[in-house]
């Protein structure tokens, strides 16, 4: 399983529809400062559940729509897609492939779907726990994360773990029967 595209369109600096193609292995993204390079990690976050507009370097969450420039008029709402390769069916769906789509409108309306099928953002964290992708997930390694993982705190360090051996999904769930 690995990501092998991500459309972004009015998400940030990605004014126009901007496809990325990423290969097996390893990818690194160069380009100057300011052009859009943590962006493109912003816009991951971003689809995989990110709630904190700070996470996102921002300050309210619509400041992830494309705000204009000099020459450009703002849009009106943001949207970002991702596709997974997913032949070895590590995603818990009947799909080689899957697509996850959030789509933020500046009137505050946003839309998730999973395979062009509108979703709550609940279903998408879900199908992705366990699977070490995901806005806690391991494969997000940000700054802090490593520190997470060398953390003295066990309680820290075992989240790491439990995402890798794949009980998340149960624990949650269990924590969820107890409330209700
Ligand atoms: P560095 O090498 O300094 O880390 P970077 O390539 O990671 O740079 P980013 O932080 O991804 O750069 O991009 C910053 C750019 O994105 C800035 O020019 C900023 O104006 C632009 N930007 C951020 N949010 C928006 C928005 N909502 N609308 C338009 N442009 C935006
Ligand atoms: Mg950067």
């Amino acid at each position: 399983m690995f990501l092998k595209k991500i459309y972004v369109n009015g998400f940030k600096s990605f004014a126009e529809k901007t496809e990325i193609v990423i290969e097996k292995g390893i990818t690194a993204i160069v380009g100057p400062n300011g052009s859009g390079k943590s962006n493109i990690s912003d816009a991951i976050k971003w689809v995989l559940g990110e709630q904190s507009a700070k996470s996102l370097r921002g300050g309210k969450m619509d400041d992830i729509i494309f705000a204009g420039t000099e020459k450009r008029m703002p849009l009106g709402y943001a949207e970002v897609n991702l596709v997974f390769d997913n032949q070895t069916g590590i995603i818990p769906i009947e799909y080689n492939e899957v697509s996850i789509k959030r789509k933020l409108y500046k009137t505050g309306e946003s839309e998730y779907y999973i395979n062009k099928q509108q979703c709550r953002l609940k279903d998408i964290k879900e199908l992705f726990m366990d699977t070490g992708i995901g806005r806690d997930g391991y494969s997000f390694i940000g700054q802090g994360r490593v520190e997470d993982i060398l953390s003295p705190n066990s309680e820290t360090r075992r989240e790491v773990f439990e995402e890798a051996a794949g009980i998340v999904k149960y624990k949650t769930r269990k924590e969820e029967a107890i409330r209700k």
